[in-house]
């Protein structure tokens, strides 16, 4: 018998969500429900100086008003940090990660591809971040359930990646990797701002030893001017006076449904609708090829 499904959305905390943020949860919802799996939600709230207070509480609110009710508890990663450190020592005891030095200057300098600098200065970590080395060839192949199939090259695109900050706070490739593994998600669906990131995190499983889950990225939304939609670029915060209409226009925009599918329905009866007509083939690839209109939020 197949092993059970288990999907997740991961928030970090840094505001409201906003229209582009609704897809990635709705995506990962969909295809979590249509697979008779569970479906976590985990808040990323590893970075203290990006994040917002009470935003944490917002998005669960949000979420519980678009009717995405999640599995079990909500895994904070701000009580993960044990966990977080327990492989980077282990890591650095096999000798597959070290400390680096190097100033966010030194690495704009190379172009942000990473040198290899402090692989063999043997520094302790007091002020100094942690690598992961990796070793030359490294290629990362996957088949994206929406992009199709990708190829990164570790080497080429970042060099030894870093694992630990040197602010002392667990690096997003690792926190996000280490929990992966411990929640077992087989599947993560998310934003295709991400997709980048994907290569690290296949590598950091496979060095780690732990199963690596299918990856899909759906494409970013973006504004009526072409712009993602992001905090960065403040997308205004979803409005939740009419979570059916959000719904509606996130349904039209991943592909589920065609105008006048949905009239007059409630949120439960649109997931409910929308989990058994899931199509990973329908989502749209790229941002430009959604219908026009749908922009708008
Ligand atoms: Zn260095």
């Amino acid at each position: 018998m197949a092993t059970p499904s288990v999907g997740r959305f991961a928030p970090s905390p840094t505001g409201p969500l906003h229209f582009g943020s609704l897809l990635a949860a709705l995506a990962s919802y969909l295809d979590a429900r249509a697979r008779g799996g569970q479906w976590l939600v985990r808040m990323e709230d590893i970075d203290p100086p990006r994040e917002m207070p009470g935003a944490a509480a917002t998005i669960l609110r949000q979420l519980e008003q678009h009717g995405l009710e999640w599995d079990g508890d909500v895994l904070f990663q701000s009580t993960r940090f044990a966990a977080y450190e327990a492989v980077i020592d282990q890591l650095l005891a096999s000798g597959q990660a070290y400390c680096c030095s190097c100033s966010r200057q030194r690495i704009q300098s190379l172009g942000g591809v990473y040198d290899g600098h402090c692989r063999h200065r043997n520094m302790t970590r007091q002020g100094n971040g942690v690598r992961l080395m990796v070793p030359p060839a490294t290629t990362i192949e996957f088949d994206d359930l929406f992009q199709g199939s990708q190829q990164q090259d570790l080497n080429r695109d970042q060099g030894d990646f870093v694992i630990h900050r040197r602010d002392g706070l667990p690096a997003y490739q690792l926190a996000v990797s280490v929990d992966d593994a411990f929640q077992g998600i087989s599947h993560v669906i998310r934003g295709s701002d991400l997709l980048d990131s994907t290569g690290r995190q296949i590598f950091l499983l496979n060095t780690l030893g732990r199963k690596v889950p299918v990856y899909g990225h759906i494409p970013v939304a973006l504004n009526a001017g072409g712009q993602k939609l992001s905090k960065q670029n403040l997308a205004p915060s979803l409005d939740t006076r009419d979570p059916a209409d959000n719904l509606r226009t996130a349904l039209l925009w991943l592909g589920v449904a065609r105008e006048g599918d949905l009239a007059g329905l409630s949120v439960a009866q649109m997931l409910h609708w929308a989990v058994s007509q899931w199509d990973a083939t329908q989502v749209p690839r790229h941002p430009g090829t959604a219908a026009p209109g749908v922009y708008q939020h």
